[in-house]
């Protein structure tokens, strides 16, 4: 008989904390501030964009590279928010979720050996993308209370056989958002070593306390060296919908569509026109999205420092993070495992996004893309379940 073999190269990642955790919390009827995902849908006439394109025959493959209408809507998406020039014709590849762009492009761009220097905490996709691709991961760390860019540490990290750099702004976990300072470093330092830089921008309109997303492909020296990738997951709240993209020049596009062609070809048929009707949506939307979002942070930050936990408030993203040893823990993957038993909450534990796993031991991330009845729901079940200790 056949024993199923895992190859080597991808036996350390095991299963994804998002959907351990996700099975914990339907298991143990739990409020799941764990995984990133809202609990109410998007805009209803984005729907409704949708259903009109299932019901008009739009059900068979989308060509490989995407509808023309979403890489156009996208291309517009940069120039309106960002002031960017990509050509819809041949910079803009339509993927499978920002998770298959970064993959594809890890598939694409990276040499068995090749070094890939990316912020730790990093999100666990990075970890799979660079193992498939028989890249290693060079980790530069971003430390609490700020979270901020150590400029000297990654001037450090970049060695002779460093390839890529793979930066993530907003950042997942720490809701960091990068500044023009440590952008300009990141770009400076690119250039000097002539790398390429694939940057994960899926949190761009979910910054706060007027922090605006600054994309790393606009500073100089970046724009042919820059692979960009976002999605409509987040910024619409659809993130079952799983349409992303990656805008870059015409060689890179080309470059990544090279791998992505093999690993989906297309996907989301008459998601995708329905996408690009969000994308065009007003101003309006998107800075009523970031408000709202906003309140939920502040709500769910209020109600966890109350609690006694050291908050960490995010510049960006759905999540903030917490220390939990003001609360006499120590462990965040024991604090986590034992929650949902003691408060019938589950939460993600940072240590799982690091290579020096120390580092991210009594740290915990909290999501807040939730109903409001929802989050008051899980602080009052913490405020029992810890209390009882
Ligand atoms: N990058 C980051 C930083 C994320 O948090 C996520 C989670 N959605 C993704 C990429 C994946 O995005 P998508 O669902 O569009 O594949
Ligand atoms: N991005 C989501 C998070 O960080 C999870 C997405 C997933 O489950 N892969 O929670």
């Amino acid at each position: 008989m056949t024993q199923a073999r895992l190859a080597h190269r991808l036996q350390h990642l095991g299963t994804t904390v998002f959907a351990e955790m996700s099975a914990l919390a339907v298991r143990t009827k739990s409020v799941n501030l764990g995984q990133g995902f809202p609990d109410s849908d998007g805009p209803d006439e984005i729907i409704e964009s949708a259903v009109a394109a299932l019901r008009s025959g739009r059900n068979q493959y989308a060509p490989g590279i995407g509808i023309p209408e979403l890489r156009a809507a996208v291309a517009d998406h940069q120039s309106r928010f960002y002031d960017q020039r990509f050509d819809p014709g041949s910079e803009v590849l339509i993927t499978t979720g920002a998770t298959e762009a970064i993959a594809a492009s890890l598939l694409a761009l990276i040499e068995p050996g090749d070094e890939v220097v990316a912020l730790e905490p990093y999100y666990d996709s990075y970890a799979a993308g660079i193992a498939m691709a028989g890249g290693i991961r060079v980790p530069v760390t971003l430390r609490a209370p700020d979270f901020r860019l150590d400029t000297d540490a990654l001037r450090t990290a970049i060695t002779a056989r460093t390839r890529a750099l793979l930066i993530n702004s907003p950042h997942n976990p720490t809701g960091t958002v990068l500044d023009d300072t440590e952008l300009r470093c990141i770009a400076g330092l690119a250039n000097e070593h002539d790398l390429l830089v694939i940057t994960d921008e899926v949190y761009e309109h979910l910054t706060f306390d007027g922090h605006a997303h600054l994309p790393l492909a606009s500073y100089d020296g970046m724009r042919d060296r820059t692979v960009t990738i976002s999605s409509a997951g987040k910024t619409f709240s659809f993130t079952g919908w799983k349409v992303g993209w990656v805008c870059a020049s015409a060689a890179l596009v080309a470059a990544v569509n090279t791998a992505k062609q093999f690993l989906t070809f297309t996907s989301g048929a008459p998601l995708q026109p329905a996408v690009a009707d969000a994308l065009a949506l007003p101003d309006d939307y998107f800075v009523e999205f970031r408000n709202t979002l906003q309140a939920k942070r502040d709500r769910l930050c209020s109600g966890l420092r109350e609690l006694g936990f050291q908050v960490y408030v995010p510049q960006g993203t759905y999540f903030v993070t917490t220390d939990i040893r003001p609360l006499g823990f120590e462990d965040g993957v024991e604090f986590c495992l034992g929650l949902p038993e003691r408060a019938g909450v589950v939460a993600i534990p940072h240590q799982v996004f690091y290579d020096h796993t120390d580092v991210g031991r009594p740290l915990v991330r909290w999501a807040f893309c939730k109903r409001d009845q929802v989050i008051d729901e899980a602080l009052s079940r913490l405020r029992v379940g810890l209390r009882a200790r």
